[in-house]
């Protein structure tokens, strides 16, 4: 059997090694998969959440080694990871509360010995493909409606989350999720390739642009249910009312937070030119007071960068940036070693002819562009194939709403940003991908929605 390197990305030591799938086993354990689902679909939604409780009652107990599992495999600084855990179980709550009344049938019209109704059907057998930069989050975003919905689920966790995935396993299992209802892949990319040849009604992807593309080419032909959550390139305006300062210590977190690694990162500032320079100041203060180091420590904000090739991402958007004039405050470098480290990197004077305006940067790297007022800054946060979310920081909510209108974003902010709500629909604008989670629309998005025409003979 193939194994997996799980490797430290803060030291670059090699954790462990675990069995991965290949081909054949994907393809069997499809078929358990299947198989599986009409009894799951059958359990009555009681048992189901049931098992969503008892697995929430072992993320509680488990929560510090889990957080320190998820730190040693990607990097996340130990404080953010206990956050992520936390922050998930307000999720499962919200999912445990609405699954039954959003997904209940309906009866929409009844009248002359006609009835109309909308009844919520699992799609069957669900696959997954996950990002590793919140594993817990986007994993379970999918994960826990779908079982709740009465799907069975082949989940392949990222490659650099691995450990993690199967710690989610361990507990669903634990908590009386079936084995072939609940099936993890371990493996790289050509596993989750292989996932997309199975017999399976739904594909729920996390990643890359890159990736999301190869897999909707692969599956388009299939007419089953895809969705993309991709990548973002999310804009902030500080009006020229704003609190430089207040605005400045609010946008660092959201850039650098999760050592800039979040699909919702602030990756694009722009900054009235009357508050530009006292912006840029208090920014570059806030940043430089964020420690980096050992990710295992409490005191740690920057931890490491997860995926080594990034490194070579931040490198050359900092040479572009520089070569094209943009005015370097802080940062620049890749950190010593052991393991993938980049300081906190912050430019101003930039513009959209740079790569660090245009593609993701994913990591702690942050462009300041100046703007003359609402109406520029508008045209520069829709100047993106992105739209992810945005954000607008001023005391003046018309003024917010009027520019948060205009902009292409499937969330946007007034005076905050990086910020995600389960009883909100997660999705993106054009190439940061189609479809949602979140919300009573992200747990329906696991069902079909049939039509009952019934006439009493
Ligand atoms: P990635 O695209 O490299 O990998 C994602 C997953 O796809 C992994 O499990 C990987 O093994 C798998 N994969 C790779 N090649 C494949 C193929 N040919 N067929 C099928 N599966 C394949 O992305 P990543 O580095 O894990 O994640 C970072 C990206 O995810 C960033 O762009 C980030 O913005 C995005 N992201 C988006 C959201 C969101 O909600 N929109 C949330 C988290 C992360």
């Amino acid at each position: 059997m193939t194994q997996l390197s799980i490797h430290n990305p803060a030291t670059g030591a090699t954790l462990t090694t675990v069995p991965a799938d290949d081909a054949a086993s994907v393809a069997a354990k499809a078929a358990q998969a299947r198989a599986a689902q009409p009894g799951w679909a059958a359990t009555p939604i009681v048992q189901r959440k049931s098992c969503i409780e008892k697995f929430r009652a072992g993320v509680v107990r488990d929560l510090e080694s889990l957080a320190a599992t998820m730190t040693r495999e990607t990097g996340k600084p130990i404080k953010m990871s206990r956050n992520e855990l936390n922050g998930l179980l307000g999720r499962i709550d919200f999912f445990l509360k609405e699954t039954e009344s959003s997904t209940a049938t309906r009866t929409v019209y009844d009248e002359g010995g006609m009835r109309e109704q909308i009844q919520h059907v699992p799609l069957g057998v669900v696959g997954n493909i996950s990002a590793w930069n919140y594993p817990w989050f986007v994993g379970c975003n999918v994960i826990v409606p779908a079982l709740l919905t009465g799907n069975t689920v082949l989940y392949k966790p990222s490659e650099y989350a691995t450990l993690t995935g199967l710690e989610i396993a361990r507990l669903l299992h634990e908590a009386g999720v079936p084995r072939d209802v609940f099936i993890t892949l371990v493996g790289e990319g050509a596993v989750g390739a292989a996932l997309l040849e199975q017999d399976i009604d739904g594909l729920f992807f996390t990643g890359s642009h890159a990736t999301g593309a190869r897999i909707a080419r692969a599956v388009g032909s299939r007419f089953i249910k895809l969705q993309l959550e991709l990548g973002g390139k999310d804009p902030t305006y500080v009006c020229d009312d704003a609190d430089p300062k207040a605005a400045a210590e609010s946008l660092a977190d959201g850039a650098m937070y999760n050592t800039g690694q979040s699909c919702c990162s602030v990756e694009r500032i722009y900054v009235h030119e009357k508050i530009h320079d006292a912006f840029v100041a208090a920014f570059v203060d806030t940043v430089n007071g964020f420690k980096a180091g050992d990710p295992m420590s409490e005191d740690t904000y920057i931890g490491a960068i997860t995926r080594a090739p990034q490194l070579d991402v931040l490198d050359a958007q900092v040479a572009d940036a520089r070569a094209k004039g943009a005015v370097l405050h802080t940062g620049g470098n890749r950190l010593a070693g052991p393991g993938n480290g980049f300081e906190a990197t912050v430019f101003s004077n930039v513009t959209h002819g740079m790569e660090l305006m245009k593609e993701e940067s994913f990591g702690p790297l942050i462009g300041i562009q100046k703007v003359s007022g609402d109406e520029e800054a508008v045209k520069l946060m829709n100047d993106t194939r992105y739209g992810l979310t945005a954000g607008v920081y001023t005391p003046d909510r018309q003024r917010a709403e009027a520019v948060l209108s205009k902009v292409n974003a499937g969330s946007v902010y007034w005076n905050c940003c990086d910020r995600v709500s389960p009883r909100l629909p997660w999705s993106g604008y054009g190439d940061s991908g189609v479809g949602l989670t979140l919300s009573t629309y992200g747990i329906q998005t696991f069902t079909r929605p049939k039509a009952w025409h019934l006439r009493q003979a």
